[in-house]
């Protein structure tokens, strides 16, 4: 199946099955928004839990907080976001689309990059076992002139983006005759700057209200409240601060589904660290996080690192953790060392001084930060996207099943009398009643056996029992996996020892240790 095919498959099936809604449904939908509805809050909550727990609890130097949306509008001054957090756009005027310019330029680059792969490609094809790819991309004249025009491309894309040259931008779209995907023409308006942040007014009109803004990120909620919380967290430096919330962004080019939002959440983790040791804390970072991504299971070539060449000017280093989405390889989670820039700034602009006197050393200073930012949403796609399968059984039908991992799947167990008479629904509700205290389980005796599996299935429930009528003599019950569909019997009493520990996050945290 095309990998688009098997995207929309996995958009209309989060419909289907109450993961996630279009924002303002029956109005058509709102650009951008979307909603999370029975299972999709289960699963969203299960992740917030996991990176919670793996931050918060397993670090007793990471303490966390919950600040507010709204915050001084000058933080937004100091933090660079007024001045600097911009988009450069580009409109086509026949289609009247708008896009980003450095995207179109980005797709033309992934354009070279995928015709390479093809000629390599071919040639394994045809070369079988003898086949030596690294002399292959050295010699063949094909890749080498593909290779120089990429390289070349490039190089002028990421100049034009660190001197922000809207010009030369513009130019290299027209040069690189890319066209718009609507109207096939090149037709192209001038190049602009947009702030990507979302402004309102605070206090009523005659006080003279203020303009605030919806903050784009929650990092800021942590800078502003370090001195509270070192101060009564008593914590000495290397600790962090950990955050879950939800940002906002225009964001000028909003497609691929709940990828780019313009209301999100994301997971922010600022470690403040001694100056000079902020290297060595980013690699321990970046290998945290790493193990964080593979404790799911989904197999390691999911993950790669993408290092950033274009560096803010305030970092000195800085990495994305990418995942293989249907539309390839997409960054889930940056993992940047961002100096002391934040802190120095916000002491600048508020007046009050934020150094840190270290006892070991006997020295003050403006700690310096690693941080690791994911998108709870982007996470939540990449976990759909791995688990989203279609199997073909031994009688020929096919099953839809999400093999999400158990500690993550929005219900549990569910609980299901063979019918609907007999006492068997008074005794699987017993069940439901004894186990809903340690996990999510759920009751269902509508339709047959086969559809109430398959139902399960859909949404990644990891274990189903049937109750049938031997269970009104010897208590025990069928177990059904949902991974390999082996059914054994077990005693009512034994259940809740089985199932609870492997569908606990705790399993989840155990790896990471
Ligand atoms: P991109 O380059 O894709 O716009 P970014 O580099 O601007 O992302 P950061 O500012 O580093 O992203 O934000 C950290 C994380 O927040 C991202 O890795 C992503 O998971 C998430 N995120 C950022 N923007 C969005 C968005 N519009 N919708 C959903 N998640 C987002």
């Amino acid at each position: 199946m095309a990998q688009e095919d098997v995207f929309k498959k996995i958009v209309a099936h989060c419909k289907e099955y109450g993961f996630v809604f279009p924002s303002s449904d029956i109005y058509d939908g709102l650009a951008a928004v979307y909603d999370y509805g029975q299972n999709g809050v289960e699963l969203k909550n299960n992740i917030k839990q996991y990176w919670w727990q793996s931050m918060v609890l397993l670090h007793d130097n990471i303490v966390g907080i919950d600040s507010a949306i709204f915050m001084h509008p000058t933080i937004w001054k100091a933090s660079g976001h007024v001045d600097a957090f911009n988009d450069p756009l580009i409109d086509n005027r026949d289609s009247k689309k708008r896009y980003r310019a450095d995207v179109l330029i980005e797709d033309e680059i992934a354009k070279y990059d995928d015709k390479i792969e093809k000629e390599v490609a071919k040639a394994a094809k045809r070369f079988k076992e003898d086949f030596d790819e690294a002399k292959y991309r050295a010699t063949s004249p094909k890749v080498l002139e593909l290779q120089e025009k990429r390289d070349a491309l490039h190089a002028r894309y990421s100049a034009a983006m660190n001197a922000m040259d809207l010009e030369e931008l513009r130019q290299i779209i027209l040069d690189e005759e890319i066209v718009c995907p609507i109207s096939g023409t090149r037709n192209w308006t001038e190049v602009r700057q947009f702030n990507l942040m979302f402004s309102t007014e605070m206090g009523s009109t005659a006080d003279g209200a203020m303009k605030v803004y919806l903050r784009p990120e929650t990092a800021q909620g942590i800078f502003v409240n370090y001195l509270n919380v070192q101060k009564t967290g008593r914590m000495k430096v290397p600790f962090g601060i950990a955050q879950i919330g939800k940002a906002f962004r225009n964001e000028i080019v909003a497609r691929q589904f709940i990828f780019r939002m313009r209301e999100f959440e994301q997971m922010e983790m600022q470690f403040f660290v001694r100056p000079g040791t902020e290297m060595e804390w980013f690699s321990k970072w970046k290998e945290t996080r790493m193990k964080w991504h593979q404790a799911l299971g989904f197999g390691a070539d999911h993950y790669r690192f993408h290092d950033h060449e274009k560096l803010a000017h305030y970092a000195n280093a800085a990495t994305d953790v990418e995942f293989l989405m249907p539309f390839g390889f997409k960054e889930v989670e940056g993992i940047h060392s961002r100096t002391n820039f934040d802190l120095s700034q916000h002491e600048k602009y508020s007046g009050k001084s934020i150094k840190y006197f270290d006892p070991e050393t006997n020295e003050s200073y403006t700690p310096f930060v690693i941080e690791t930012s994911i998108g709870v949403d982007r996470m939540f796609l990449s976990v759909m996207s791995a688990a989203y399968t279609e199997e073909q059984l031994e009688n020929g039908e096919t099953r839809v099943v999400l093999k999400l991992p158990a500690a993550l799947a929005p219900v549990k167990l569910a609980v299901l009398p063979l019918v609907k008479k007999d006492g068997l629904p008074e005794k699987a509700r017993e069940i439901v009643n004894d186990l809903k205290f340690h996990f999510n389980t759920i009751y269902d005796e509508k339709d047959s056996i086969g559809k109430r599996y398959r139902r399960q299935d859909a949404v990644g429930t990891p274990y189903c029992v049937t109750v049938d009528h031997d269970t009104l003599n010897d208590n025990c019950v069928t177990l059904r996996n949902r991974d390999t569909m082996q059914q054994e019997r077990v005693a009512i009493s034994e259940l809740n020892s089985i199932i609870a520990d492997r569908v606990s996050i705790t399993s989840l945290l155990k790896k990471l240790q």
